[in-house]
């Protein structure tokens, strides 16, 4: 310590400024730290008996000690540990590692909760560059996002079977602390992942001529709402959204949508809401879960159709196209579908421009009790899901869909439920512990 000091003295003396000094101090303090942690470490060799048991039922006999270096909060710390090997399993381990938290891994628990922020905001290069000035530890991009997506899956495992415990009521989802704010929101929706081809192969792509590979994620952003505002506009309560997302099938996100909702409450606000775009599988899903809320297509959703629905009857509307379009839009938030189906239809149509006009009216006829927005606004709900648009799709689009970017499924699915738990203010609860990710039935 009197060395540093006398170190960084000269240094200033010299002239380096306090730029030099500050981070000559901090280089000597985590060498101090390396200086304190590594003997810790080496109290305990790890030796679990003669025996120890691997994991899939054998016992695996002790082979020797080895080292292994792990990177920490205070940089590079080596740790020799008692190594066993199954001869069943034909693979080796360290039960030290895993009481450590590094089974499998070369990068510390508490590092990587550092680490891990950084990879769930930006690409894996730079965010091993951001790790480097901020936390002053050299790491390289391919073990940052290894470790991320690692931690990330650990937590996405852990999070489904919660959902699944809390779906057969092997859990409890939720119990009343507090007065609950009366209005709960389930905003689902869909949104394209690009990845590698491996994990598109043998699936019917819906447009072939689309090079692009890509798989849906589907999310749910749960937020509650306790006011309205001077304009009698509904206001998300700050701070209240909460997100889960997966690749997983229809009937698997929803166990999660359903958890993660009741969670929050769902089984015991005075109103719950679904807001979603028009597709099939939303609905199916709110039905079976919540058959008590109030269904909501999302309005901008609908003003898009009726956007399309324009362009599709422009060569018979002409000129007339904006005001026409502009008097549907005014059907629309009066929620008067019927007048909106009636305008459409009286142009004679025929061959394939009448089947997509069928189709086109499908969406609105299909949905009308779902966009009932004069109705809904006079209970002062929300009827448009921009929540959706601008929390749960930002969580995808800016940092797993940036340019050139090509995942699997697994390294998506684990920076995704990194960025789902930040959004919720849920970081503590990423598992940084492979191994130690048993829900508490
Ligand atoms: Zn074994």
């Amino acid at each position: 310590m009197s060395r540093l000091a006398g170190q960084v003295a000269a240094s200033l003396a010299g002239g380096d400024g306090l730029e030099a000094a500050e981070l000559a101090i901090r280089a000597g303090m985590m060498a101090l730290g390396r200086g304190l942690l590594e003997p810790l470490l080496a109290a305990d060799g790890g030796y679990r008996g003669p025996r120890a048991p691997c994991g899939a039922g054998h016992q695996a006999p002790f082979v020797s000690y080895r080292g292994k270096c792990v990177d920490t909060a205070v940089g590079p710390v080596a740790v020799r540990r008692a190594w066993y090997h199954c001869p069943a399993c034909g693979h080796g381990f360290a039960p030290r590692d895993a009481e450590l938290g590094v089974a499998g891994q070369s990068v510390s628990p508490g590092l990587a909760k550092m680490s891990d922020r950084a990879a769930a905001a930006v690409p894996f290069a730079p965010a091993a560059r951001l790790v480097g000035e901020l936390a002053g530890i050299t790491l390289t991009g391919r073990r940052l996002g290894r470790r991320a997506e690692a931690d990330g899956a650990a937590s996405a495992e852990m999070i489904g079977a919660r959902a699944a415990a809390i779906s057969s009521g092997r859990m409890a989802a939720f119990i009343p602390a507090r007065e609950l704010p009366g209005m709960l929101y389930i905003c689902i929706d869909g949104t394209g992942c690009p990845v590698i081809a491996a994990e598109t192969e043998g699936r019917d792509r819906k447009d072939d001529s689309a090079k692009v590979h890509t798989r849906e994620v589907k999310m749910v952003v749960v937020f509650t709402q306790t006011t309205t505002g001077a304009d009698g506009c509904p206001v998300r309560d700050p701070a209240s959204s909460s997100y889960a997302a997966t690749f997983a099938p229809a009937a698997e996100f929803g166990t999660l949508m359903a958890a993660e909702a009741r969670r929050r409450g769902a089984a015991h606000v005075r109103q719950l809401v679904i807001l979603g775009d028009g597709a099939a599988w939303i609905w199916n899903l709110a039905t079976r879960h919540f058959p008590e809320a109030t269904q909501i297509v999302d309005l901008y959703h609908a003003r898009q159709h009726l956007h399309e629905l324009a362009g599709l009857l422009e060569f018979m509307l002409g000129d007339a196209r904006d005001s026409w379009l502009h008097t549907r839009l005014d059907e629309l938030d009066a929620g008067d579908i019927a007048a909106i189906c009636a305008a459409a239809r009286a142009f004679p149509l025929a061959g394939s421009k009448a089947d997509d006009l069928a189709t086109a009216l499908g969406y609105f006829e299909h949905n009308a009790h779902r966009m009932r927005y004069r109705h809904f606004r006079a209970l002062g709900m929300f009827v448009g899901s921009g929540v959706v648009e601008a929390g749960c799709k930002s969580i995808v689009r800016q940092r797993l869909k940036l340019a050139g970017m090509k995942w699997s499924i697994a390294g998506a699915t684990g920076i995704l439920t990194l960025r789902c738990l930040d959004a919720s203010d849920r970081w503590d609860e990423i598992c940084t512990q492979p191994g130690s990710n048993t829900p508490a039935a």
